[in-house]
């Protein structure tokens, strides 16, 4: 059984967008045999981007996941690919995809090497104790240099990179790879798209460069391990290729360093090699830590071991729509084993479900499966209600084993459809997105009735829109994006609120006095401190006041927008004793606290992001001065080794709409930019009535 799981590796691709991941996948779905033509990116026929506007737009959004099948040391493995967006407007999906993945692969440009955006990724995999091996690709590409790309690994990512391979040719004239294992070198035929692959005897003039770097390779991989680097000082040519591998293996499960191997995907040179590195380097479920979550019924920490034979845990880590299948909800077996057909249960809504189906996806065909166990990644189709990041469990035993904290939506934008009879399908439609994305929320303007719906950047709410087109033919017409605001108290204000009704039968009465003031630290949520005393208001009664509070912070005094964080005392209260019940002292608190915060000093939070200029030096300083006009600080410029200088700001969203686009402007497209959010910050006080006005139009 557990050779099973040992012959399984779960992996992600983390790349910088056109490093060339979708290419790279795309061979690999082809060299193990599932696809019979390769796609090409630029016609839009990749396997891997099956979500329509993915194709058009040419990059990788979803986190669907495939698995192949891949023979190599005469034994046949599993490898199923988790495929994590790039886009950084979608870092939430690389975490959570990181989280459910085991080992990842880096693929670099052999021109542009470690952009900011693989640094951003490479930093969230270390968070996940990911281990990696990278691929420098593209090396068939004028101006491509394998070994400058080392350097840059090196120095920006803070690992040791070490080849495991050298390239042979450069730029055009690429046309193979020497191992440094075997010391023979590789050839790809053309014409059978690299699908055969030829062992060369290493050309002369690369043999004295070949031994340099074997012998680094010998010497590097000695020092991790003490009995190896014995034999090394004896006799290097004593250690053999198994040790050797064994001790990469190791080297890079404990992070300490990174296998290095390289290609042109495109020209079909170096996949196969890698897919053996992914066999090789990257770690089985086997070679895991339990994993631990909290058990919901006793609040207290347990842990599953990572194989067959424990009760069933898993997590479902993309909810997607297809169009023959409908919902289905990828997920990863973390232990135990889950039949088609049976009952499992939902930690997070506490509801059980039947899994009327269990898939595998092997490029875009889905292959039905009776059983899943252990340490493999499927999808699951008959959920009733289902969201990225739920808990499932043995019924008996629930254990909740996510913890992802979502970034805050910074921008939102006003939908409506075109045609009024849609109303009704936008709202349910916008609610099956919500399921499948929790970084995207929906609320009605109180005021103006309009449906406004909230993301973390424009890109990502243009998709929204996009799909709602595509998936659910409704077409809308948006307003125009604006900061996703919170609001504020900045004082402490002491309330009462009698609420009374009486129309005719049964009356209501709810009687309280509390205070609001702002949350300790700035934190997010309601802190409620019951401090009544002998029972003045029953205990029955606290946790619909509390519910109270919470349903009227969604609504801010100010513009409506939700109030970040908030603390409230209750103080004292009275009953009626034939009209007192939980409904009177929820409308009692939500009333109440309406009219305590009309009393209270407010204001708005806005989000700040956290931004990322690359650019030659020459243009510092005007993009500097343009960031100071837009509320910028700066916090760093450091400069690379290829001459380009890093600029980390921190601007407030508000002035960093169509930045991309300025940013073109003043540097005649030469620089780059990525953001991400990083907190918020109360806005400044003289600007704080131009903002209501502008949001609330008056
Ligand atoms: P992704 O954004 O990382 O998925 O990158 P793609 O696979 O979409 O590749 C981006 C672009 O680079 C496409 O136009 C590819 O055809 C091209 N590309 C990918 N791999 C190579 C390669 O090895 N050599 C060259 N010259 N181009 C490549």
């Amino acid at each position: 059984m557990n050779n099973r799981i040992e012959h399984t590796r779960n992996i992600g691709i983390v790349a910088h967008i056109d490093a060339g991941k979708t290419t790279t996948t795309e061979r690999v779905l082809y060299y193990t045999g599932i696809n019979h033509k390769i796609g090409e990116v630029h016609e839009g026929t990749a396997t891997m981007d099956w979500m329509e506007q993915e194709k058009e737009r040419g990059i990788t959004i979803t986190s669907a996941a495939t698995s192949v099948f891949w023979k190599t040391n005469d034994e046949e493995y599993k490898i199923n690919i988790i495929d994590t967006p790039g886009h950084v407007d979608f870092t939430v999906e690389v975490e959570r995809s990181l989280r459910i993945l085991d080992g990842a692969v880096g693929i670099f440009c052999g021109v542009g090497g470690v952009e900011p955006q693989s640094e951003t990724v490479w930093r969230q995999a270390d968070k996940y104790s990911v281990p990696r091996i990278s691929y420098i690709n593209k090396l068939d590409r004028t101006g491509a240099d394998f070994f400058n790309v080392l350097e840059d690994i090196e120095a920006k990512l803070h690992i040791v990179p070490v080849p495991l391979q050298l390239p042979l040719g450069e730029e055009d004239d690429f046309y193979g790879v020497i191992n440094l294992l075997d010391g023979a070198a590789y050839t790809w035929d053309k014409e059978s798209k690299g699908a055969i692959m030829q062992k060369i005897d290493i050309p002369e003039e690369m043999m004295e460069t070949y031994l340099k770097w074997r012998n680094k390779l010998i010497e590097g991989v000695a020092e991790e391990d003490e009995v190896l680097f014995e034999k090394f000082l004896e006799n290097p040519e004593s250690i053999s290729l198994s040790e050797i591998r064994a001790a990469i293996r190791k080297a890079t499960l404990e992070l300490k360093i990174t296998p290095v191997f390289c290609g042109s995907s495109l020209k079909n040179i170096g996949v196969q090699p890698l897919l053996d590195g992914i066999v090789d380097y990257l770690p089985s479920p086997l070679d895991l830590p339990a994993i631990v979550g909290i058990n919901p019924k006793t609040e207290i920490k347990e842990s599953r071991k990572l194989i067959t034979e424990e009760k069933f845990s898993a997590l479902a880590f993309k909810i997607a729509t297809d169009p023959f299948m409908g919902r289905m909800a990828f997920f990863r077996v973390y232990s135990g084993s889950l039949d088609a057909g049976s009952v499992v249960l939902n930690v997070n809504t506490g509801k059980k479900e039947r899994i009327a189906r269990i898939m595998q996806m092997h490029a875009s065909k889905q292959i039905p499966l009776d059983r899943i166990e252990a340490g493999d990644i499927g999808a699951a189709v008959g959920f009733k209600q289902i969201r990225t990041g739920d808990s499932l469990t043995d019924l008996n035993h629930p254990i909740l084993l996510d913890t992802i904290v979502f970034p805050e939506p910074v921008i939102s934008i006003a939908v409506e459809p075109k045609v009024q009879d849609d109303v009704d399908k936008l709202s349910l439609s916008l609610d099956k997105l919500a399921e499948e994305d929790p970084t995207f929320t929906i609320r009605i303007d109180e005021e103006t009735g309009q449906t406004i719906i909230s993301g973390m950047g424009e890109l990502h709410l243009d998709i929204i829109i996009d799909r709602l087109r595509r998936e659910f033919n409704i077409e809308c017409t948006k307003g125009r994006p604006q900061v996703a605001y919170k609001e504020a108290i900045k004082n402490t204000v002491r309330f009462r609120e009698v609420y009374k009704k009486q129309s005719g039968g049964k009356g209501r009465f709810a009687d309280i006095l509390f205070e609001i003031e702002p949350p300790q630290n700035g934190e997010k949520g309601l802190e409620f401190i019951n401090d009544t005393k002998g029972g003045s208001i029953p205990k029955e009664y606290i946790p619909s006041i509390k519910k109270g509070f919470e349903n009227a912070m969604v609504n801010g005094p100010l513009a409506g927008y939700q109030i970040w964080g908030l603390k409230v005392r209750l103080l004292d209260g009275s009953t009626h004793p034939v009209d007192s019940d939980a409904m009177a002292f929820e409308a009692a608190s939500v009333l109440g606290f309406r009219e305590a915060s009309k009393q209270a000093n407010k204001t708005l939070l806005e989000p700040i992001m956290r931004l990322e200029v690359v650019t030659p030096e020459e243009y510092v300083g005007d993009i500097s001065g343009d960031l100071n006009k837009r509320r910028g600080q700066l916090e760093n410029i450091e400069g690379l080794n290829n001459g380009s200088q890093v600029i980390k700001a921190k601007a407030p969203m508000a002035h960093l709409f169509g930045y991309v686009t300025a940013l073109r402007t003043i540097t005649s497209g030469r620089a780059t930019a990525s953001m991400e959010f990083s907190h918020f910050a109360e806005i400044p006080e003289s600007m704080l009535n131009e903002v209501l006005i502008k949001v609330r139009g008056y």
